[in-house]
């Protein structure tokens, strides 16, 4: 997390994030407090969106809430963290084997030129045999330290290998969005900006579908928010099941969903989005417990092909503006710009 706010906005900022903690009776605690000072901010649009939603719902804002909010939008930087403190013990163990082992060497060192002082002439049978068995026992402990430490660089060898692996699971997991499994907001940025450079590179079509689930208030008033997580997770599973190959399905907002689609041509574009159409219409959801019909789940949909060389932001734009032609003009409709 990074803040460059003027003294004024800060102080601005905890005023408000006070008055909220206080507003919902909560600890004024570090954690509750960078919560709802980026709440206050507005800076984080997903935390917002997901901050009202339980401040519309007829449930008190819990600190068991608070927290798992805190986990879900706040804590990317978490993994590093834990990555950095454990490769810095791993590290302090590797130089700690190589002391070790130093100190054996010096020893050993010490030892043999010892030996080596002693190899004078006319040496009886004895001495001869007490100097081999010296130098036996010196060869036997050298061999222990390597031994020693090639075990212990192995372990930090495995150690760094599962460290790199959950540092994967990690960044895997802050592209990730927790309810449906696809891609958030920041998965959708990424992918787009390198779709993006190689359209542009290699003269590539690329198309952006923008989608959007018609009156999803409506589901959430009537059936509760359980529910509506419900069908989030059944929109994004469907349009997932649509797309294939190097197609992205993302979650960009609260019911609103982005698929980018390289190489494809922008017919192809609107045919696929006329097909997630008909597959939603198709539905005939249920709720779980009571089998009670949510009736119909629509989506609306906005295509725009990428014109080469324009910004990331226009060409959502373009989609985003083809949806609200399909919002305005009727719903559960497709339209293309
Ligand atoms: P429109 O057809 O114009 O898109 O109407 P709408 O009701 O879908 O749009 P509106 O923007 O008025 O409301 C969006 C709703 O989506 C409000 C919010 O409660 C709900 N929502 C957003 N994110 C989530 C979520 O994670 N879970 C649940 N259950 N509801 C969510
Ligand atoms: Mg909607
Ligand atoms: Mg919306």
């Amino acid at each position: 997390m990074q803040y460059n706010d003027s003294i004024d906005d800060s102080r601005k900022y905890l005023r408000l994030a006070l008055e909220m903690i206080g507003k919902c009776g909560l600890a004024t605690d570090p954690l509750n407090y960078c919560l709802w000072y980026e709440y206050v901010s507005g800076r984080n649009e997903p935390l917002n969106a997901a901050v009202d939603r339980h401040l519309q719902s007829s449930s008190a804002f819990s600190e068991e809430i608070s927290r798992l909010l805190y986990h879900q939008h706040l804590t990317n930087d978490k993994g590093t963290t834990l990555i950095l403190g454990e490769l810095k013990r791993v590290f302090a163990e590797i130089i700690g084997a190589i002391k070790t082992t130093d100190q054996h060497f010096s020893q050993a060192d010490n030892n043999l030129e010892g030996i080596h002082d002693s190899l004078v002439p006319n040496l009886s049978d004895a001495d001869v045999k007490m100097i081999v068995d010296q130098i036996k026992h010196e060869i036997k402990e050298l061999e222990s330290t390597t031994g020693f430490f090639k075990d212990q660089l192995q372990q930090a060898t495995h150690e760094v290998e599962q460290l790199k692996n959950k540092m994967a699971r990690y960044r895997d997991e802050a592209i990730k969005d927790p309810l449906t499994r696809i891609d958030n907001r920041r998965g959708f940025d990424k992918k787009m900006n390198e779709a993006i450079a190689k359209a542009n590179a290699e003269g590539t079509t690329l198309c952006l579908i923008m989608a959007d689930i018609d009156h999803f208030k409506k589901v959430n008033d009537t059936h509760g928010h359980l529910v509506g997580d419900n069908v989030l997770r059944m929109v994004a599973s469907t349009i997932t099941s649509t797309i294939k190959g190097k197609d992205l399905a993302a979650r960009i907002g609260g019911e609103e969903f982005a698929i980018l689609l390289p190489d494809t041509p922008f017919d192809g574009a609107i045919q696929l989005a006329e097909n997630m159409r008909f597959s939603f219409d198709r539905l005939d959801l249920k709720k779980k417990n009571t089998g009670e019909s949510l009736g119909k789940i629509t989506l609306s949909f906005g295509v725009a092909t990428y014109i080469k060389n324009e910004i990331a932001e226009d060409f959502v734009n373009r989609a985003d503006e083809a949806l609200y032609q399909s919002k305005r003009t009727g719903r559960n409709k497709v339209t293309g710009l």
